[in-house]
């Protein structure tokens, strides 16, 4: 789960960190007021929006030399026009893609004197089981380009959870940040500062980007990108709190609501599995012959009819779907049950495309007998290999 800025500053600021004065503003008054209550004279209008590279996107439609997603602005009236500009349009930066994301929500903060701009971000390794502290001099909107043209200004340091953060990792990073005196002493803090919100709160991902030195010697985060394990979000309440659905995928909203791992893909063969290794394979094995899954959907161990229903409705609201696989494995759900969810959900969505159901398990051999009789045009697979020949070719068949 991914959060706005202004909400990963408020959650850090929790834990120390220091973050410039600002406020989240839905209208353009909103943005006005919020100018209004901060010291000047150098405001900053920022689009929030779930995705970064706003400083260098761009508006849909706006005229070729306008400002992007991130905008100085030197009077409370430019605040004003600013803001206007920015509400309810689209904004297309390189992590939106080309569709963009329309800007429904500011965050109005203070402008701050920059010196230098340095880059700090953690994140979960899973290769070495540790939190790896990736630090940099070169911060700012071109870090993409510093880590593939001179990736030998990225360091990389690791804090394992179990010895938790130490001085030395802080200095290591200040080291790696060429800070000297005070500001050396800020970069441990502010390692430490971000590490504990890090631990704390289950985050996947924080980006820190850029990091700060002010003209007058401060360390500030400007700009902070966090994402949360959703696995761990059962724990965290106060962190589920802050989720903004307008940013998600409504299809994946959609399934959450049910205990659905759904995740939208591009092809157009729709899968519906048991089990997260069982729907992995399904998609593999659906490219092997030859086209692309729709989605990846695991209903579980134990789904119920009302689970099938409503993935079978997540599956069809997908234009791109021009075919279904279900591939069950009964271990502790029975066939039966799983033929008599889907043909109730069949009916009960009106199923237009071709179904390839491929059941294995306790009581199979009922399972396919129900789904036999039931006079729906269901096509019964007896294995992986088969299930997902059979789907290809039926929706060759149609196109
Ligand atoms: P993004 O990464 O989405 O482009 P940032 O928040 O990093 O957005 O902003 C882009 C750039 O705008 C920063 O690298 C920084 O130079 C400038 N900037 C952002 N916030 C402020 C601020 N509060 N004061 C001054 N400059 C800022
Ligand atoms: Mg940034």
């Amino acid at each position: 789960m991914n959060i706005h800025e202004y909400q990963a500053k408020e959650l850090l600021a929790k834990f120390g960190a220091p973050i410039p004065a600002g406020h989240a503003a839905l209208t353009v008054e909103e943005a006005v007021k919020a100018a209004e209550s901060l010291p000047g004279p150098l405001y900053v209008v920022k689009a929030q929006i779930h995705a970064g590279g706003r400083g260098k996107g761009k508006f849909k439609g706006a005229a070729a030399d306008a400002k992007g997603g991130v905008r100085l602005a030197r009077t409370i009236e430019d605040v004003r026009k600013n803001a206007g500009e920015m509400l309810g349009q689209t904004l297309v930066t390189i992590q939106t893609g080309e569709a963009g994301k329309e800007v429904n929500r500011l965050y109005v903060t203070d402008g701050a004197d920059i010196a230098r701009e340095y880059y700090l971000s953690m994140l979960v390794d899973r290769a070495t089981g540790r939190i790896a502290v990736v630090a940099s001099t070169e911060g700012g909107m071109d870090i993409e380009t510093v880590a593939h043209d001179t990736p030998e200004k990225i360091t990389t340091i690791t804090i394992d959870p179990a010895e938790g953060f130490q001085p030395h990792h802080g200095r290591a990073v200040a080291f790696a940040l060429k800070l000297k005196g005070d500001l050396n002493k800020q970069a441990v803090k502010v390692t430490e500062q971000l590490y504990n919100a890090f631990v704390a709160t289950d985050m996947s991902m924080l980006e820190v980007n850029p990091l700060v030195e002010t003209t007058d010697g401060k360390l500030l985060v400007l700009d902070a990108k966090v994402s949360f394990d959703s696995n761990a979000l059962y724990r965290h309440p106060d962190v589920l709190a802050l989720r903004d659905l307008t940013e998600e995928d409504p299809m994946e909203v959609e399934a959450s609501k049910y205990d659905l791992a759904y995740i939208k893909l591009d092809g157009n063969i729709g899968c519906m599995v048991n089990g997260a290794g069982l729907a992995m394979a399904t998609m593999d094995i659906i490219k092997l012959n030859g086209a692309f899954p729709a989605n990846f959907l695991d209903v579980g161990g134990g789904a119920s009819k009302e689970k099938v229903t409503a993935a079978f409705k997540i599956i069809l609201s997908d234009p791109a779907v021009e075919g279904i696989l279900v591939n069950i494995f009964g271990g502790i759900m029975r066939c039966d049950i799983i033929a008599e969810g889907i043909i109730a959900a069949a009916k009960e969505v009106n199923l237009s495309v071709p179904l390839v159901v491929r059941l294995e398990g306790t009581n199979v051999q009922q399972g396919k007998d129900i789904l036999a009789a039931s006079g729906l045009p269901i096509v019964s697979a007896d294995d992986l290999g088969d299930a997902a020949r059979k789907i290809v070719a039926q929706v060759k068949k149609a196109a």
